[in-house]
């Protein structure tokens, strides 16, 4: 029989062919291979990662789990209750999924209708405007004003065309948090308001949302173990919302979407809670004290942080070349190819014996560049 030519790409959504798609960063035995250095030797600080790790006690619950043979539970019991003692919230309100990345895309799945328009307000998280253009939606880009806070006019002038904003407190890559006045502008815009709680613990877990999860039904707040217990590898995530929308999205989650050793983690981190908040609070300490050293570097200006970063604008030289020739001295950071932060660059705050060794190569960088 004589095979027919097939044209996969006439085949595949042709919106979908167009997509720039998500930039996203690389693990360390890639950086330290490209490099051809030890990976003991790299400092990353482009992950926004927690650099002491997962809790003791999370790994050791991983090592003693003896059942990753078994699929995990479905209705992600243990871990749900777990997560609504610690928030002092109900079960029926609680999602887990795989990173809040999962939960992201899970929302815009369940309420996205073709072309339903996403408010963004950038420079913010990437993967809002990413997530939506799959799912099929619009995005709707509602700039942040010039010292990145939100503007809130703009938004509700924009919301009659939108079903739903995403907003990142703190925000990633400009570090502030959204006030209490703020969000309540936005939910009384009647949009499904997404507060996405990823760095919370850093700027003190009491300026969360949650608590009013149960006074707003268009309010959803995702949190996430990547960052506070160090679990980013292990993909843990969740969304606390109202209990009809949480019905919706354990329905059409991928059943078995939380898997056995990130469960069997989170619940261990939350046994540790005290070590991880003691780690947080080391982990702000060192922020400040980064922030005040890039600050003595004429060309740098640190943008004041609530989370486990530093957004720094660079003046009178290319940040491309920075970040490059940090690279080849070991230290990654993260840069954003975008209009508005094109003379940026994001550290990630690492441990307080990094602060020195990245101040220094900035400081001979700058050197190198005739600043
Ligand atoms: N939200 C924000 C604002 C983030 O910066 C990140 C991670 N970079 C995430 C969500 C995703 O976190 P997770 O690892 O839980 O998917």
């Amino acid at each position: 029989m004589k095979k027919q030519p097939f044209d996969m790409r006439a085949l595949i959504r042709p919106d979908l062919l167009e997509l720039p798609g998500y930039a996203p960063i690389e693990p360390t035995d890639v950086l330290a291979e490209r490099l051809g250095i030890a990976p003991e030797a790299v400092i990353k600080l482009d992950g926004n990662e927690n650099p002491f790790g997962p809790s003791p006690r999370a790994l050791e619950a991983i090592r003693a789990e003896r059942h990753y043979h078994i699929y995990p539970d479905p209705d992600q019991r243990k871990v749900r209750e777990a997560l609504a003692r610690h928030l002092e919230t109900d079960i029926e309100r609680i999602v887990c999924g795989l990173g809040s990345d999962d939960l992201i895309d899970l929302i815009l799945r369940a309420v996205l209708l073709p072309a339903d328009g996403v408010i963004n307000c950038s420079p913010t998280f990437g993967m809002y405007p990413f997530s939506t253009e799959i799912a099929g939606g619009r995005v709707i880009d509602v700039p942040r004003l010039e010292s990145f806070a939100l503007d809130v006019d703009a938004i509700e002038k924009a919301a009659a065309s939108a079903k739903l904003i995403f907003i990142a407190s703190p925000n990633n890559p400009t570090g502030q948090r959204m006030s209490p006045a703020e969000l309540e502008r936005l939910l009384a815009t009647g949009l499904l308001v997404v507060a996405d709680e990823a760095y919370i613990e850093f700027a003190g877990a009491h300026h969360s949302a949650v608590p009013l999860v149960r006074e707003y039904d268009n309010l959803v707040v995702l949190r996430t173990f990547s960052k506070w217990a160090g679990l980013a590898g292990l993909r843990a995530g969740y969304g606390v919302m109202s209990p009809v929308l949480a019905s919706v999205l354990m329905t059409i989650k991928q059943p078995y979407n939380l898997n056995v050793a990130a469960g069997v983690a989170m619940l261990a981190a939350l046994e540790d809670k005290a070590l991880l908040d003691e780690r947080a609070c080391i982990i702000t300490g060192t922020r400040e004290k980064l922030s005040a050293m890039l600050a003595e570097i004429p060309w740098i200006t640190p943008h004041p942080s609530e989370a486990n970063f530093i957004l720094c604008r660079l003046d009178g030289v290319d940040a491309v070349e920075v970040k490059d020739r940090l690279a080849k001295r070991g230290i990654f950071v993260r840069y954003f190819d975008s209009e508005r932060l094109r003379n940026h660059l994001r550290i990630s705050v690492g441990l307080e014996a990094h602060n020195e060794p990245v101040v220094r190569a900035l400081k001979e960088i700058g050197a190198e560049l005739g600043r």
